[in-house]
C-alpha cells in the first residue's frame, strides 16, 4: 500500500519540493557551514573581498530529488518528507553539481552517511580554533626552519638537507671534538638529551663537583651511587668536567645558559622476574611475569620491579658476600587509578593466587651471579600482615566489582581509599545481589498507628482473610555511599515481616479513633530484598561522608 500523498501533483509536471528558508539554514548550521562531501571541507559562507557583502557558495541539496526525474527521486515520499531537513545535505557548489548530475552514482545511503559524518565533524569543531590551509602551512614552515637552523651548523646547504642527516652531522661534529666518545642526541619535549658513551678502552676525565652542601641529599646519593650503583643527579651549576673538549663544549657552549643535569650511575640491567604462589603441597600458581631492573655498586646489588602493572612493588638488595639479603614487597592500588574497576589487568589471576595464599606463600626467584636467590613471603618479616592485607584488598575489590557490574555506569578508581565501613556495606549488598536474605527477629513492636473502619473492613473480616500475617516496609530512598571516589546509590531495600501480630485498642476518650500496634513474634522472619524497580546509579562522590547512612537490621 502506498502512503497517502499530502497533495496531488499532476503527472509529469516539474513541481519542485524546495526546502524552506529555515530548513536551509538548519542544514547549513548542522554541517558547520562546511561542504559535507568527504574530504572537501570547503567553507561556504564569508565576507566578499571588499567586505561590503556576503558570498554564499553553499547549496542545500536534496538527498532524494525534489522533483520527478531528479537523481534518487522517490515517488513514495510525500511532499513534506521531500522538503524535510532529513532529506537535505549541505554541499559546496562543485559538489552539489557532482551529486546531482544525471549520471550520479551516489546512493541515498551514501549521502546520509556523509551528512551524519559532517554533523559529527561540525560538533567536534565547536569551540575549536579554525585555520586556513595556508595558515597551517606557514606555521609548519616556520617550525621547520627553526629546527633546520638549530641543526644546520654542519651543512653547506641547510635548506635542502634532510633533518635526520643534519642531526647525525650534529652528533658527529660533537664526537669529533673527542674521538674517544660517541654521541647521540635526542630531543625529549623541549629538552635535549646527550648520550655520551666511551668508545676507547681507557677514558679518563676529571669531574669536579662543587658546592655539594647545596645539593639536596647529595651525601646519601653519592653513597648509594658508590655502594649500589644507583643514579646520582647533579645540576649543571655544581659540576665541571675537565679532560675532554667534547664534554667541556657540551657543558659550556651547547648548554649555554640553559640548566642541565649530569646523571651518573652504574649500567641498569634487566632481569626477568616471575611471581607465583606456592602451596604446601608444592603446587604453583603463576601470578605474573615482569622485569627486574638492577644495578651493582661496591657493596651490593639492588633490584626493583613491579608486577601486575605496578600493583605489586618489589625491591630487594643482596650484598656481594651473600651475608645480607633483604626483600621488600608492597602493594599499592595507585597503579590502577583511573581504571574501570571491572577492567583491572590480570585481576582474575590475582584472585586465584590470593585464594591459595591462605595455605601458601608468594614466591619469586632472582638469578644472581649464577645463583638462584629465592624470595618467600612466608619467611619474610610481617608476612602474616602482608597476606591479610592482600586478602582484604582482593575481597574488597571482588565485592566492589560485583556492585559495579550492576551499576548503570562504570566505576572508575578515582581514589584508592578502602574503609571498613564501606566494606561492610559492600558485603551486605553483595548478599542481597544474590537474592533475598531471610533473618529472624526478636519479638518486639514494629510499628503503630491509627486505624479507620470502613463498613466492609473490620478486624474480624481482615483477620479471617489472613491479611495481617505479614507486612512490607520499603526504604524511602536507596542508600548512598562512596566507592573509590565515586558516589553510588543503591536500590531501595524492602523488608517483609511474616507472622506478625496486630493489637487493636481504643482509648476511651477517642472512641472513634481506634489504634493498632504491629508486633513481631517468635515465628517472625524478616526477608530483605532490593526493590526490583530501582537501579544502581553512579554519580559524583558525596562531599559529606557522614551522609553515608547506616541501617540497623
Ligand atoms: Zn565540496
Amino acid at each position: 500500500m502506498s502512503k497517502p500523498k499530502s497533495e496531488k501533483q499532476p503527472r509529469g509536471a516539474r513541481i519542485r519540493d524546495d526546502f524552506t528558508g529555515t530548513t536551509v539554514q538548519r542544514l547549513r548550521d548542522s554541517a558547520g557551514n562546511v561542504c559535507a562531501f568527504p574530504g572537501c571541507f570547503v567553507h561556504t559562507h564569508g565576507a566578499n573581498a571588499s567586505g561590503d557583502g556576503v558570498v554564499n557558495l553553499g547549496v542545500a541539496c536534496h538527498i532524494k530529488a525534489a522533483a520527478p526525474l531528479g537523481p534518487r527521486y522517490d515517488p513514495e515520499q510525500t511532499s513534506d518528507e521531500r522538503k524535510h531537513f532529513d532529506n537535505g545535505i549541505w554541499m559546496c557548489q562543485t559538489h552539489s553539481r557532482l551529486i546531482d548530475a544525471d549520471q550520479s552514482n551516489y546512493s541515498v545511503e551514501e549521502l546520509q552517511e556523509w551528512k551524519r559524518a559532517a554533523e559529527i565533524r561540525a560538533n567536534a569543531q565547536l569551540n575549536q580554533k579554525s585555520f586556513t590551509e595556508k595558515e597551517v602551512r606557514v606555521a609548519v614552515d616556520e617550525g621547520s626552519i627553526a629546527l633546520l637552523q638549530r641543526f644546520s651548523n654542519m651543512s653547506a646547504d641547510p635548506v635542502n638537507a634532510p633533518v635526520a642527516e643534519l642531526m647525525r652531522g650534529h652528533e658527529l661534529s660533537l664526537a669529533n671534538l673527542d674521538p674517544r666518545f660517541s654521541v647521540e642526541v635526542n630531543k625529549n619535549g623541549d629538552r635535549f638529551e646527550y648520550f655520551i658513551q666511551p668508545v676507547a678502552e681507557e677514558v679518563s676525565l676529571q669531574l669536579i663537583i662543587e658546592g655539594t652542601d647545596k645539593i639536596e641529599g647529595y651525601l646519601a646519593g653519592e653513597k648509594a651511587l658508590l655502594e649500589e650503583g644507583r643514579e646520582l643527579v647533579i645540576p649543571s651549576d655544581h659540576f665541571r668536567l675537565e679532560g675532554s673538549r667534547l664534554i667541556e663544549a657540551l657543558h659550556g657552549k651547547v648548554l649555554g645558559g640553559q640548566k642541565g643535569t649530569l646523571t651518573m650511575g652504574a649500567p641498569k640491567r634487566e632481569l626477568p622476574g616471575t611471581l607465583y604462589v606456592r602451596t604446601e603441597d608444592g603446587s604453583e600458581t603463576l601470578v605474573d611475569t615482569f622485569t627486574f631492573y638492577y644495578t651493582s655498586g661496591t657493596l651490593r646489588t639492588v633490584f626493583e620491579g613491579a608486577a601486575l602493572e605496578g600493583l605489586v612493588d618489589i625491591r630487594a638488595h643482596c650484598s656481594h658476600d651473600g651475608q645480607d639479603t633483604k626483600f621488600d614487597i608492597s602493594i599499592s592500588l595507585d597503579a590502577w587509578r583511573g581504571k574501570d574497576i571491572l577492567e583491572f589487568p590480570r585481576f582474575s589471576r590475582l584472585v586465584k593466587a590470593a585464594k591459595h595464599l591462605s595455605t601458601g606463600r608468594l614466591v619469586f626467584e632472582l638469578e644472581m651471579n649464577n645463583q638462584l636467590v629465592p624470595y618467600d613471603s612466608r619467611s619474610a618479616e610481617g608476612s602474616e600482615e602482608f597476606h591479610s592485607q592482600i586478602d582484604w584488598m582482593i575481597h574488597y575489590l571482588e565485592l566492589a566489582r560485583k556492585v559495579a557490574a550492576n551499576c548503570d555506569a562504570p566505576i572508575v578508581m578515582v581514589d584508592t581509599e578502602m574503609s571498613p565501613d564501606i566494606y561492610q556495606i559492600l558485603r551486605k549488598y553483595n548478599k542481597l545481589l544474590d537474592g533475598p536474605v531471610i533473618s529472624p527477629r526478636e519479638p518486639k513492636i514494629l510499628c503503630k498507628g491509627e486505624f479507620d473502619y470502613t463498613p466492609r473492613c473490620t478486624f474480624e473480616s481482615l483477620e479471617k482473610q489472613g491479611i495481617f500475617a505479614m507486612i512490607r516496609i520499603s526504604e524511602p530512598d536507596g542508600m548512598k555511599f562512596n566507592l573509590f571516589g565515586q558516589g553510588v546509590k543503591a536500590p531501595r531495600l524492602s523488608r517483609i515481616f511474616t507472622n506478625v501480630e496486630y493489637i487493636f485498642y481504643t482509648d476511651l476518650e477517642f472512641k472513634d479513633k481506634p489504634k493498632f500496634e504491629v508486633h513481631t513474634t517468635v515465628d517472625t522472619a524478616v526477608t530483605t530484598l532490593l526493590h526490583p524497580d530501582d537501579n544502581w546509579s553512579v554519580g559524583e562522590a558525596l562531599a559529606d561522608v557522614s551522609e553515608v547512612s547506616h541501617q540497623d537490621d
